[in-house]
């Protein structure tokens, strides 16, 4: 992501922290398969309750950036996937 053109520290942090909760996300959803495949089910449902934690904080992060970037620099972004 590199729509921070200006030097803006919030914009640098949500973006930062939206990047490693979606890493995190990533890393979460292979070790389910991987549980999955290994007929798994009480790591299976211990990740999936993991997953929809970060899954809820990578979609609040990307709100609060897309709010900020549009209150405080007054222009809206094009989400990042
Ligand atoms: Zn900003």
């Amino acid at each position: 992501m590199s729509h921070a053109s200006e030097n803006c520290a919030d914009c640098d942090r949500l973006s930062a922290d939206y990047e490693s909760a979606t890493i995190r996300w990533f890393r979460l959803d292979s070790q389910m398969q991987i549980a999955e495949f290994g007929r798994d089910p009480e790591a299976s449902s211990m990740i999936a309750r993991e997953r929809a934690m970060v899954d809820d904080r990578r979609q609040a992060l990307k709100r609060a950036l897309h709010e900020h970037v549009q209150v405080r620099h007054g222009r809206s972004i094009r989400a990042a996937a």
